[in-house]
């Protein structure tokens, strides 16, 4: 007797993948069985040569939406008996298997929608509903393989029903891990600001409509944590929010009912953008807002464009649909991360009570624990393809295959210092983590170092070696020295910029050099100084910096980082224009002679070669923008002066030239200001300026180190309109270019480019 084997690798857990396998198995009348590996899954199956044949079509054409098939290994084996039936075998786990998949988070499908809001269907109005192919994953999933057992559904027994459910092959819940019905499953309830509970189930609901409606703010509980919500259509209600949260102007995400709404409040979307937010990911997509919406404008200040996501639970659907007695309720929601400023998202309620009751007039919470955080992704568009800025719920950890790295490696990234996020290495997959935030403190720490531990138990990892940054100051290092230590492994510490140019190189499989122009905020330079404008040389081993933007100081420490007009009168000092540098920065007038003396005795002063802070000089000296509230804030509206001249006109303003060094550039346009150019004309003049001196240069760079290919990374990238200059020049000047596409290019996104380098520094 012959079965044939077959062993598939990819996203095959939690997708509904065994339940599928099982119904083609049954309808093409084949016999054997399925069973979960954790790595991978094995299918053995009898039947006639035809059957068999139209069986591995199938399971590569016809599988579940969200199944990813990497890899179908097949093979014939003997058998003493054929089976009678199809079986689904219970999971078994097998030892330290490379290619681990772990099912990132869904959202909720439309035929679960559909049943929700069926008053006939047993599940109507049921908060969890969920399905085979949706729902929580990654954020209840304690251990793989993927089983109600080994996630935090596991306090919830089953009902009967609902178990006849899991155990029918017919349905779309057999084999459903986190199947739950109202009387079995988790419960919603309203807690007072003080964290008391007022009231459970649909009246929950309805009171924390009744308080949105109002003007206040809730927090909700989600997948991957808490958000605040409140009426986004609300002028006095954003504003409040933002009084609560001290966060002057930094854009807030905004959740709408439904695809009409986002249609009524965003223009130019394209096929990609409508089916990313329609997708089983849900992300944040920004979208360009239309003038006809209801949106306050202190959603997002100055700001063009919004992060517009659909809802993706059906506590999300409830809060906006809910069947009771609240009228007009608003369809576009602000819904924001629960937290204070850049620390992590509030998992727990015990945790979100303490620390956000100051924020929120009540918790919309739950008795389902969340063992995983999972901050919503963030993703622009670039060149039809999504642009990550943000890779957590959804996304994460689905891995990053890199072939040219060897099975046996096994290697822990620590990441940068903001928007952390690590990365396991395991055989020829790099694992980025979901969402960690900014590490200011030793509760961010301690998240980083209790989520790096769960991934490493789910993913069967044994690190044989750790990497980090290179700056002596990060809390990400000490975590990374302390584990590095705790185990008795090597620890690579690796340039900033070299990381972001190494995980550029990562995402696209690149093993060969290339040149690197990572354009970013900071990063700790081998000199010591703060690093930014960098044209490298870079292969997997090691790199050499080539080149690099002009010098300016920084002065006044991590105020310089908020106050562009700080490096601007630097600059204006070093290209000896002193005295016009009172015309220009007027409104900072009485404080250039303190600054002024700081730079001449060189007090509190770093020198800086930072894209990131050439963009707030650049804004700041052509009074777009002079201080931020949060990072990136003046680049960003750098860009949109840009792109509102663009919009205008659209040719490019006869100015023009190729300067030899930025610091020309710089001078060129402070002497433009003076002559009362247009601002907007300005901004975008200095796009096209440092983008030729940026192509010019990586060019040069090519033909002196005989490579033809660069690879662009850092965060100054996340600027759609530089990026794409700075593309077109140098594909021009006939090299090729690699960008990000899934993996951020802000400091989100270096963590898979240190494991790259560990893991081939290990060879
Ligand atoms: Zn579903
Ligand atoms: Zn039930
Ligand atoms: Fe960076």
């Amino acid at each position: 007797m012959k079965g044939k084997r077959f062993i598939i690798y990819g996203i095959v857990q939690g997708v509904g993948f065994r339940p599928f396998v099982k119904r083609l198995a049954d309808e093409l009348n084949i016999s054997g069985s399925v069973c979960n590996h954790g790595p991978f899954v094995e299918i053995r199956a009898f039947g006639e040569k035809k059957a068999l044949f139209a069986f591995e079509e199938r399971l590569k054409l016809s599988k579940p939406e969200r199944a990813v098939i990497e890899k179908m290994e097949t093979s014939f084996f003997d058998s003493d008996r054929i089976p009678e039936k199809f079986i689904i075998d219970e999971s078994l786990r097998t030892e330290s298997g490379n290619n681990i998949f772990i099912p990132p988070d869904i959202a909720i499908c439309d035929d679960c929608k559909k049943e929700l809001f069926d008053k006939n269907n047993r599940r109507y109005l049921h908060p969890f509903i969920n399905c085979t192919q949706c729902g929580p994953r990654l954020s209840i999933l304690e251990n793989l393989p993927y089983d109600r057992e080994r996630t935090s559904m596991k306090y919830f027994k089953m009902c009967a029903v609902c178990e006849s459910e899991y155990y029918d092959k017919s349905g779309r819940r057999f084999d459903a891990q986190p199947v739950c019905c109202k009387s079995c499953g988790p419960l919603v309830y309203l807690l007072d600001a003080s964290g008391n509970k007022i009231i459970s189930d649909g009246g929950a609901f309805t009171k924390a409509r009744r308080i949105i409606k109002n003007g206040g703010v809730i927090a909700v509980k989600g997948i991957g944590g808490f958000h605040f919500v409140c009426d986004a259509s609300s002028e006095t209600a954003v504003e409040e929010l933002r009084k609560r949260k001290h966060r002057p102007s930094k854009p807030f995400a905004v959740m709408m009912k439904d695809m009409d709404t986002v249609r009524r409040e965003c223009t130019d979307i394209s096929h990609e953008q409508e089916k990313l937010l329609e997708g089983p990911e849900k992300p944040i997509v920004l979208l360009e807002r239309s003038d006809r919406g209801k949106l306050a404008e202190s959603v997002a200040p100055g700001n063009p464009r919004t992060g517009v996501m659909l809802p993706y639970t059906p506590v999300h659907l409830l809060l906006f649909s809910y069947p009771d007695d609240v009228k007009d309720f608003p369809d576009v929601l602000v819904m924001t991360s629960g937290n204070i400023s850049g620390a992590p998202i509030c998992r727990t309620e015990e945790e979100a009570v303490i620390k956000l009751s100051g924020i929120a007039d009540a918790f919309l919470s739950n008795d389902r624990e969340i063992l995983t955080r999972a901050d919503d992704s963030v993703t622009d568009h670039f060149e039809g393809k999504p642009y990550m800025i943000r890779r957590s719920r959804g996304y994460a950890p689905l891995p990053v295959r890199v072939n040219s790295l060897r099975d046996d490696k096994c290697i822990a990234a620590f990441g940068g210092e903001l928007k952390n996020t690590f990365c396991i290495g395991k055989g020829k997959l790099l694992y980025p983590s979901s969402y960690i935030g900014d590490l200011s403190d030793a509760h961010s720490t301690d998240v980083l170092n209790d989520t790096m531990e769960r991934f490493i138990k789910m993913l069967d990892a044994v690190p044989r070696a750790a990497c980090c940054d290179l700056h002596p100051a990060y809390l990400s290092v000490r975590a990374a020295e302390n584990f590095a230590e705790e185990r008795g492994i090597p620890l690579f510490k690796i340039q900033h910029h070299y990381a972001h140019i190494l995980s550029c190189m990562a995402e696209n499989d690149r093993k060969e050099p290339v040149i690197g122009l990572a354009f970013d905020g900071t990063g700790y330079g081998t000199d010591g100084s703060i690093w930014g404008g960098e044209i490298l040389a870079c292969d997997m081993l090691e790199f050499r910096r080539l080149g690099h933007i002009t010098s300016f100081k920084l002065a006044g420490g991590d105020t310089a980082a908020r106050e562009g007009w700080r490096a601007a009168y630097a600059m204006l000092k070093d290209a000896g224009m002193d005295c016009e540098a009172e015309v220009i920065l007027g409104d900072v007038k009485d404080k250039l002679p303190v600054i002024s003396a700081m730079l001449e005795k060189n007090v509190n002063c770093a020198i800086s070669t930072s894209a990131g802070r050439l963009f707030d000089a650049v804004a700041a000296l052509l009074g777009v923008k002079a201080c931020s509230s949060f990072e990136g804030e003046a680049a960003m509206a750098l860009q949109f002066a840009a792109e509102r001249y663009l919009k205008g006109k659209g040719e490019v303003p006869s100015l023009k030239e190729i300067c030899e060094d930025t610091g020309d550039i710089f001078k060129l346009l402070a002497l433009q200001k003076l002559e009362g150019m247009d601002s907007c004309m300005l901004a975008y003049a200095f796009h096209e300026m440092l983008s030729d001196w940026a192509a010019e240069n990586a060019y040069r760079a090519g033909v002196s180190e005989g490579m033809d290919t660069v690879a662009l990374s850092g965060g100054c990238f996340q600027n759609t309109l530089f990026l794409k200059l700075v593309k077109e020049k140098i594909k021009k000047r006939g090299m090729k270019v690699l960008v990000h596409s899934m993996i951020p290019v802000n400091d989100g996104g270096i963590a898979p480019g240190q494991a790259y380098h560990a893991a081939c520094k290990m060879l």
